[in-house]
């Protein structure tokens, strides 16, 4: 009866080129549903203006968007050229020197701010340079410095990142910056915090129980671009909220030749973990400098929404790009349509042989169940913390969730899972006999439910009360106010 509505949330990184309030404003309306700031880029009060404008932006618009902080993480990087840019040619030495002045790098040799560099690679590895554009075999480490052949040369220019291939760099994930930005990821009230280089689950907590102390609520992403963290993604995955298939540095890391069955692999993980993804890096990337993405990009965010992602990731695109607003819609675009392929619409497995360890999973999962094989036209969750929504998305449906809640923080949250839209819903200041009335009104005047459908509710019998959720109805929308 309604027109499909988008399942596959939009996550769109804000830089210059999204300054403009106009052109937030046109991101949000063209279906941004969560923005991202990068620490590695701007001030803290750069980044303090920024949510500023995206919280009035969502006031004026009528609708929210959550706030990703990506903190910028231990990423290893070049120093600079006295000339701003070399060449470098096949088969020529070249030396990473930890030691030498940061500006006065030169054809032959570069400083590099990682000490411990040195220490981290032996001869015959591999070491990439500008996100494996340039390609250096290590030949000897020892003291301050690494003595390179070039593999694979061309132009290189100042700060450019660097990798080992197959990993193995020693860097903690959290640096002392990104423990000042945790602190500010809190008072600014961010709902996702993303941990860059990520390496195990203890990276994880730490950065979780950093921003719990400094009085921050948001959500923790694991960026899986490390090829430790892919080691241990099991644990990464059981110690985080979100996963982000963080293809830039992973694809150095592990190869390009692996990344497509990996992000595969990872996103389904995630799934039968109950953790939410997002696929990330290079999805539109054309559209930086063109009004329309290649086919080749659009086959890649399908196949991303096919493999089940949760959210896909605009970077440069948005930021940085000529068009950010058309990068959007493109992007929404393309992710209904991978939707409606029919094989990728519901799920067939269960989690049949799953025992369920919370009444509240197991509401959500029998919920999705029904709805799939009933004619629903919506779940309606009444929810605390969306956990109950989270399960249900987790499996595969082309059925509307719709996550009531009083608490703005849950709002912002689910806005990140697959298939689930959030609705203001105060059930606590409500009498209970005008709950079912109130929510079906709210989603009548929006135009997605009608009198007559049939619509799953699900509830606990303690309002207020997070993990409570022990009641599923089906129930027919009533015409009117004669509910
Ligand atoms: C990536 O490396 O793919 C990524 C998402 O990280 P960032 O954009 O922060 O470099």
């Amino acid at each position: 009866m309604t027109m499909p509505r988008r399942r596959t949330k939009i996550v769109a990184t804000l830089g210059p080129a999204t300054d403009a309030p106009d052109i937030l404003e046109d991101l949000v309306r063209a279906g941004v549903d969560v923005v991202r700031l990068n620490f590695s880029h701007g001030s803290s009060d750069d980044q303090e203006a920024r949510v500023k404008t995206v919280r009035a932006v969502g006031r004026k618009v009528g609708r929210d968007v959550a706030i990703m902080g990506d903190l910028q993480g231990p990423k290893i990087r070049i120093e600079a050229f006295a000339s701003g840019r070399i060449e470098l040619e096949e088969g020529q030495e070249f030396v990473l020197d930890t030691a030498m002045d940061p500006h006065q790098g030169d054809q032959r040799r570069v400083g590099v701010a990682f000490p411990d560099l040195v220490g981290d690679v032996a001869p015959g590895d591999v070491l990439l340079l500008d996100d494996g554009k340039i390609v250096l075999g290590v030949e000897s480490a020892g003291g301050t410095e690494i003595r390179c052949r070039v593999f694979n040369g061309g132009p290189l220019t100042d700060r450019k990142g660097v990798n080992k291939r197959g990993g193995g760099l020693s860097a903690p994930a959290l640096t002392e910056k990104d423990r000042e930005d945790i602190k500010l990821a809190a008072q600014l009230g961010y709902d996702f915090l993303s941990v860059s280089f990520a390496r195990n689950a203890a990276d994880i907590e730490e950065a979780r129980e950093l921003l719990r102390a400094a009085g921050g609520h948001g959500h923790i992403v694991a960026k899986i671009e490390r090829a430790e963290a892919v080691a241990n993604i099991d644990e990464i995955i059981d110690a985080s909220d979100v996963i982000m298939v963080a293809r830039g540095d992973l694809a150095v890391e592990v190869g390009y030749a692996s990344m497509t069955g990996l992000q595969k692999s990872l996103i389904r993980n995630a799934r039968s973990r109950n953790c939410v993804s997002i696929t990330a890096t290079q999805m539109l990337e054309s559209m930086i400098t063109q009004s329309s993405p290649t086919r080749a990009e659009v086959s890649d965010v399908a196949n991303a929404v096919m493999d089940g992602t949760d959210a896909v990731m605009l970077s440069a695109e948005t930021a940085v790009g000529n068009y950010p607003v058309q990068a959007v819609r493109t992007m929404g675009e393309v992710c209904v349509g991978a939707e409606k392929h029919e094989n990728f619409r519901r799920a067939q497995n269960f989690r049949m042989d799953d025992a369920f360890d919370h009444v509240d999973e197991a509401i959500a999962m029998a919920s999705i169940y029904i709805a799939n094989h009933l004619e629903i036209e919506g779940i309606i969750a009444l929810t605390e913390s969306g956990a109950t929504t989270l399960w249900m998305s987790r499996m595969r449906s082309d059925i509307p969730i719709y996550a009531f809640t009083r608490h703005v923080e849950t709002l912002r949250r689910v806005m990140l899972y697959r298939g689930v839209y959030p609705q203001s819903f105060d059930v606590v200041h409500m009498e209970s006999s005008a709950v079912h009335r109130n929510a079906f009104d709210l989603l009548i005047d929006e135009g997605v439910l009608s009198p007559g459908d049939f619509a799953l509710f699900t509830s606990g019998d303690l309002e207020g009360i997070a993990g409570r959720t022990n009641t599923l109805q089906i129930i027919e929308v009533p015409a009117g106010d004669t509910a």
